[in-house]
């Protein structure tokens, strides 16, 4: 198939979809490798694609329309979540029914599960009227796509289609929970702690590290300065004084969080674009999404 390019025609991107195809497709969180998930060897593509290994299973999108009982198991903390937050940046892991197939999970008996609330996105969904998987489009462990012009820069004709949606509104990937016999957030997100014990009356563990599951690694969302963390922007302006005679530097700080999620990725490949060779980014507040801000913060910064 030769590629479309970018566009914003949902309807050639829904053909493209259903015919076995592979495009980048806009949601609130980043732009996603989008496939339908039971197709095996376009699920195969994305693998390809992003040179992604194969035992990091995929989250299945599905639209507001489309019954997600049919493709997870749910507990009454999944749906009173599902309830909540659906659709929006949430990915829920519950055991998977026989409908999902092992080269979306990976072989396991869990499956991701995410409904999203990009108008396009959930045009693209309905229309399409099956699960789509989705990871980041991007090279494996480089930085998350938030514009179509991200997704064209990093993949270009790798991908049939690039469905140009706008700017993601959250910037930083989907919360993950899982709702099995163990009750955890497995990535940080904008959906925070507080907002699912607001919802469930549970608290749910709290995961650190590489190993807590399939994909998590320390080292993700890497551009290719080196990225330095600091506390306050005094600490920042300081540094970046004493290294500008001896590096090209790139600053990175928002005093307001959202914004701060919105564009963190950009200023990255800004910085890798403008080929500086450090990054100081200020840590963000450790609360709400600042949680994530910092998560991602600390896997950009991480030795490689
Ligand atoms: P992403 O990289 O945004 O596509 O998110 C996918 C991540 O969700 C994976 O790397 C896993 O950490 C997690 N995940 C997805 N599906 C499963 C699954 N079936 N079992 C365990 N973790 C999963
Ligand atoms: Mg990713």
């Amino acid at each position: 198939m030769t590629t479309h390019g970018i566009s914003s025609d949902v309807s050639l991107a829904v053909n493209i979809l259903s015919s076995g195809g592979i495009i980048g497709m806009p949601t609130e969180t980043v732009y996603g490798l989008a496939a339908c998930a039971l197709d095996e060897n376009a699920v195969q593509r994305v693998f390809d694609t992003k040179g992604r290994p194969h035992n990091h299973p995929l989250i299945v999108h599905l639209s507001p329309s489309m019954d997600f009982r049919k493709w997870g198991v749910f507990s009454a903390d999944a749906e009173a979540l599902a309830t909540s937050f659906w659709p929006g940046p949430l990915t829920l892991l519950v055991p998977r029914t026989s409908i999902v197939p092992d080269w979306v999970t990976g072989g396991r008996d869990t499956v991701a599960i995410r409904v999203p609330s990009h108008p396009l996105a959930q045009e693209l969904l309905t229309r399409t009227n099956t699960g789509v998987v989705a990871p980041s489009a991007n090279k494996f462990g480089r930085v998350s796509p938030t514009s179509a012009r991200h997704v064209l820069q990093d993949l270009g004709d790798e991908v049939d289609l690039i469905l140009d949606g706008g700017e993601c509104e959250v910037g930083l990937e989907s919360t993950i929970v899982e709702c099995t016999d163990v009750f955890q957030i497995l990535r940080p997100g904008q959906i925070s702690t507080e907002d699912i014990i607001r919802v469930t009356g549970r608290n749910p563990h709290q995961t650190t590290g590489p190993s807590r599951a399939p994909g998590m690694l320390a080292s993700h969302y890497a551009p290719q300065a080196q990225v330095m963390i600091v506390d306050s922007l005094d600490d920042a302006q300081r540094i970046q004084r004493e290294q500008s005679t001896l590096r090209s530097v790139h600053l990175i700080y928002f005093s307001d969080v959202t914004s701060y999620a919105e564009h963190l990725y950009d200023e990255l490949r800004t910085a890798d674009r403008n080929e500086c060779e450090l990054v100081i980014a200020v840590r963000a507040p450790s609360s709400g999404i600042g949680i994530a801000i910092n998560d991602r913060l600390s896997k950009a910064a991480a030795d490689r």
